[in-house]
């Protein structure tokens, strides 16, 4: 049984190239792939929506690459992640990380493979991974990611996302935020008033001009990017996407990383890769173009004389920052203008989405009247201790890889980094412990690359959400530790629903089942009446859709954790909003209360949640190595 859902609105209005509207409902700023996602699911709710970036749609950079699967299922209801699919490898041969002294090369101990982890959903963790979500991992540099994004923003919102169109104030008053926009080419400066901001602008000028400090360690250690064509076909890896490389040669400075950046292959038949090195590794002046070609082939072993051709150089920093607000008045801040780590863990982007995907159904659910403004004071009440985790997360990453150089012996003396090869290599006492020790620090790496705790397990504790008092399953602290739960705050769990099999064959996942517009109460055939008639009783302006699972679901009653006249209440970013073990005396008093909770954002936390993530950032910054 489904109850009557308000129709969402009409679709959204193209706007002519040279109109330009006084008021919209929401501005974005910044047209990355936070700005042009929220674009698009604001714009597929027909909110009257526009996107300003201050350069084109040219993208430039790799940057970004690893797509998770909460991050593929957000894409999945913009309906971007099957054109991600289609133009990504469907075998599962880079699914892992390596590491080698280089990778190919004349010397003794040149190719020669330190070790390996299984990587993004592969090897023995892929069956957990595939239990846990509907959609697969995806691997998609941002140089073919952000191009697909702006497509699918463009056709959503037609004549409303914007190049050359740079935020440079924002003012605001009690209803709205006036929007002033400086057009790049004309250098025109025009006023746009919206109702509300949202600021993705990747940290470029929103915390100036909203004065929210990002707080946490900046500027840690520099690394340089180089976006190269190269052939490394004959190197003896054949399919791993990212490879480190440890080379006592150098003192220390030939290590660096390389990522395979396809677009056809994404393995050792890579036409492009990125290679990643710290600032102070560049051997030579890095402006000298051929010196720089020569410590790449250097480090990857390759003759002087190997083609390489430069695509692009850039240069950033290791930062560890966390927005100490996440709400400004009428703007809200999403991606790295809310928060900035490292690659390491690769949760940037992903986050990123995530923060898009958790504020857009609140926005529009205040737009649409049916619910209000206090609502979307949950999205930094959510969002902030989580981000602030894979901040401290991500530059716990950062400080495994030292200990495998040390625990080879390579250090600033090359000689003895020569000498302790010998001994990684030799069938010796000494070297087989050598070989323990390497392999004890490379395993752990595979919570950088491996982290199902972190990618889909992370919940919210306080928010739109009432909690029910449960503990969290499983060991919260461990990183790839994932036990899917119906405890509020949580995903839903998936599973495929066998009572629902279409006439193909295939059966839709519980995830399928929510909708996008308001909320959805998930229960038992058998209950799905009782629950109806309590919410046609409380009649607020929220759409609750009741979905009906049929009782002999096996997997379903597996999964569920409530009996059969129970019920979930999940929001349309999935994350379950209450639940009740058992149909209550009085089923509309009871789920009237719970939604005024949900509406209103939850319940403040005595403590700020995101401190003993502030402390680890701190903690590990403290130690990060250069
Ligand atoms: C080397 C590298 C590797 C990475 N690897 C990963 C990874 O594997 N996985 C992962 O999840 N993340 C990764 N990241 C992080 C990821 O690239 C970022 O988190 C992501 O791009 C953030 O997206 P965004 O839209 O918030 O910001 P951005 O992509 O920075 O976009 C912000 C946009 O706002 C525009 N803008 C700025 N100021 C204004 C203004 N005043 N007015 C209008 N427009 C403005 C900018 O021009 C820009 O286009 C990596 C980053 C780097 C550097």
């Amino acid at each position: 049984m489904t109850a009557s859902v308000k129709s969402p609105r009409a679709a959204l209005p193209p706007l002519g190239e040279d109109e330009w509207p006084e008021a919209v409902e929401v501005v974005i700023m910044g047209g990355g792939p936070v700005g042009m996602s929220c674009a698009i699911l604001l714009a597929q709710r027909g909110i009257d929506v526009l996107l300003l970036e201050r350069r084109d749609f040219l993208f430039r950079f790799p940057r970004a690459h690893l797509l998770n699967p909460r991050t593929m299922e957000a894409f999945h209801d913009m309906g971007v992640a099957e054109d991600i699919y289609a133009a990504t490898p469907t075998h599962d041969r880079w699914r892992k990380a390596v590491w080698y002294t280089t990778a190919t090369g004349p010397g003794r101990f040149d190719g020669l493979k330190i070790g390996e982890v299984p990587a993004w959903g592969g090897g023995p963790d892929a069956e957990r991974y595939r239990a846990s979500s509907p959609r697969a991992f995806a691997n998609m540099p941002q140089l073919r990611l952000d191009p697909l994004i702006h497509r699918h923003a463009v056709a959503a919102a037609p004549g409303r996302i914007r190049a050359k169109q740079e935020v440079v104030d924002i003012r605001q008053d009690a209803d709205s935020a006036t929007v002033v926009i400086r057009d790049a080419v004309t250098d025109d400066v025009r006023e746009v008033r919206a109702r509300y901001v949202i600021a993705a602008d990747g940290g470029r000028d929103s915390a100036a001009l909203l004065g929210v400090e990002l707080e946490g360690p900046r500027d840690m250690r520099e690394v340089v990017n180089y976006h190269v064509s190269l052939d490394l076909s004959a190197w003896s890896e054949p399919d791993a996407l990212l490879g480190h490389f440890l080379h006592p040669a150098g003192g220390a400075r030939r290590r660096g990383t390389i990522q395979a950046l396809g677009p056809t292959h994404y393995d050792r038949d890579s036409e492009e890769w990125l290679v990643s090195v710290a600032g102070w590794m560049v051997e030579g002046d890095p402006d000298d173009e051929a010196a720089l070609f020569d410590s790449i082939r250097r480090m990857l072993g390759l003759s002087e004389d190997h083609a390489i051709t430069m695509h692009s150089m850039t240069r950033w920093t290791y930062n560890g920052l966390v927005a100490k607000r996440f709400r400004a008045g009428h703007v809200f801040l999403a991606g790295d203008a809310a928060h900035k780590h490292p690659p390491t863990g690769g949760l940037g982007l992903n986050s990123g989405i995530q923060d898009a995907q958790n504020l857009c159904w609140k926005l529009a659910a205040v737009l649409d009247g049916q619910a209000p403004d206090a609502l979307l004071d949950s999205y930094q009440a959510e969002r902030r201790p989580i981000v602030a985790w894979y901040t401290a997360h991500s530059l716990e990453n950062a400080n495994r890889h030292p200990p495998i150089a040390a625990a080879l012996g390579f250090g600033e003396d090359e000689a003895e980094g020569f000498r302790n090869l010998e001994v990684f290599v030799s069938d010796t006492l000494e070297g087989e412990a050598m070989r323990a020790r390497v392999a004890t620090e490379v395993a752990h790496n595979a919570h950088d690359y491996s982290q199902l705790g972190v990618e889909a397990g992370f919940h919210y504790e306080a928010g739109a959400l009432v909690p029910d008092g449960t503990p969290v399953p499983g060991d919260p602290s461990d990183p790839t530790d994932f036990q899917a739960t119906s405890r509020p705050g949580h995903h839903l769990p998936h599973v495929w629903l066998q009572s629902r099999v279409a006439q193909d064959g295939t059966a839709p996942s519980s995830h399928d089942l929510v909708a996008r517009v308001g909320l959805t109460l998930l229960t038992s055939a058998s209950a799905a009446s009782r629950w109806q008639e309590a919410i046609d009783l409380i009649g607020g302006a929220l759409p609750v859709t009741v979905v009906a699972i049929d009782d002999a679901d096996e997997a379903w009653r597996a999964a569920r954790e409530i009996g059969d006249d129970g019920a979930l209440l999940v929001r349309p970013d999935r994350k379950v909003a209450w639940r009740a073990a058992e149909m209550p005396a009085d089923p509309s008093m009871v789920l009237d209360d719970a939604l005024a909770v949900i509406l209103r954002g939850g319940r403040a936390p005595a403590a700020d949640p995101a401190e003993p993530f502030l402390k680890r950032i701190r903690a590990a910054a403290s130690v990060l190595v250069q």
